[in-house]
């Protein structure tokens, strides 16, 4: 009989929108809460995961070593899309479903890129901070109609991050090695090019990609020494893409123009030099964060976990291998 234990480390589930916690109580659900903060104890964790069932999660990292305490655990499900802090394979041994909440809506994230590319153009941090403060100056600023932006990555966000410089009246170019020959079919907007040919002729670079082996680090200094200096990188992906030391050189010796980023190799980035430096534009992790999103994100986790305890198996199972050990359907309630 499953014990139907579930432990809530992610942030921000059932925070703004209670009725996503009300509703796994309602089911029946025992809710464990821990969540999720910058200096979270791990001890506090591994004291209490050895009795949980089912484990919401935001950013936390759940490797092999974690996994090994979890004796009762049979599913992790991600409150967001990116599982790069969970261990997959490590579940996948252990028989533990590992499920993310996939319809994540790109739009408030290209909406983020937009925002840094023209605060970072317009200043408008630096011209708030100085009204605020009582003074009176002019921040000269830099326009973006008829600059070339060049994302990297054309999917869900870079497309959308696409519709909007279109807005205002950028030129587009754009990289993706998967989906590049079909944009180019399909959006005779796009100029699909080579990565080298990107980075050297843009104004401002996109960077739209999940991180993978393939793309951590992808902006290293061999990269960066190919961007015009007036170029600035707006990074609403994976904080690893970007090589910081690298970038932190290219930004100090004025290389490059600017860094406006989302996200950190390490988040947050406590002590990085990034943080000193005049022309850069940082935020922390806030893409996906509106209410608007957070709201479909819970209704995807609580439909998701109240399906797999229905003995279904949603098209949102990551490691659908761990299905083959349950050949009679999975063991939670028919
Ligand atoms: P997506 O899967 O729709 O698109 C990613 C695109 O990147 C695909 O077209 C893929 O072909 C392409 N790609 C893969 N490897 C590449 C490479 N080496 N070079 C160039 N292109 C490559 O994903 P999406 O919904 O657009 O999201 C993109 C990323 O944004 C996510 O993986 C996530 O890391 C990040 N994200 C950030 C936030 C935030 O809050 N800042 C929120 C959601 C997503």
């Amino acid at each position: 009989m499953p014990s139907k234990s579930l432990l809530i480390t992610a942030r921000s589930f059932g925070k703004n929108d209670p009725m996503h916690v009300v509703t796994l109580e309602e089911a029946g659900f025992t809710i464990v809460e821990c969540r999720e903060s910058p200096n979270m104890d791990r001890s506090c964790l591994e004291a209490i995961v050895s009795d949980v069932e089912s484990w919401v999660v935001s950013a936390f990292p759940i490797d092999d070593a974690l996994l090994s305490r979890c004796s009762s655990l049979r599913l992790i499900i991600k409150h967001g899309i990116g599982v790069d802090n969970i261990d997959i394979p490590a579940a996948t041994k252990r028989n533990i479903i590992v499920m993310n909440a996939p319809q994540v809506n790109p739009i408030p994230v290209a909406d983020l890129a937009m925002t840094l590319l023209l605060s970072f153009t317009r200043r408008i941090v630096e011209a708030h901070q100085c009204v605020v403060s009582g003074n009176w100056s002019q921040f000269l600023g830099t326009g973006v109609d008829g600059k070339t932006l060049g994302i990297i990555g054309l999917g869900r966000i870079g497309l959308a991050v696409a519709d909007r410089a279109k807005a205002f009246g950028m030129t587009l170019l754009g990289f993706d090695p998967y989906a590049g020959a079909r944009v180019s079919v399909q959006r005779s907007d796009i100029g699909v090019v080579d990565l080298e040919h990107l980075l050297r002729v843009c104004d401002f670079i996109s960077l739209n990609v999940p991180l993978s082996n393939e793309t951590e680090g992808l902006i290293d200094r061999k990269a960066l020494k190919l961007m015009k200096p007036d170029a600035v990188v707006i990074n609403t992906s994976r904080g690893k893409i970007v090589d910081e030391a690298a970038i932190y050189e290219a930004l100090s010796e004025k290389r490059i123009a600017g860094y406006a980023t989302d996200v950190f190799e390490r988040e947050p980035p406590t002590g990085s030099p990034l943080l000193e430096l005049p022309n850069v534009l940082l935020t922390p992790h806030i893409g996906w964060y509106t209410r608007d999103a957070m709201k479909s994100l819970g209704d995807q986790v609580v439909d998701s976990i109240l399906s797999v305890y229905r003995g279904e198996t949603p098209g949102n199972i990551l490691n659908r291998e761990v299905l083959s050990a349950f050949p009679d359907g999975l063991w939670f309630e028919s």
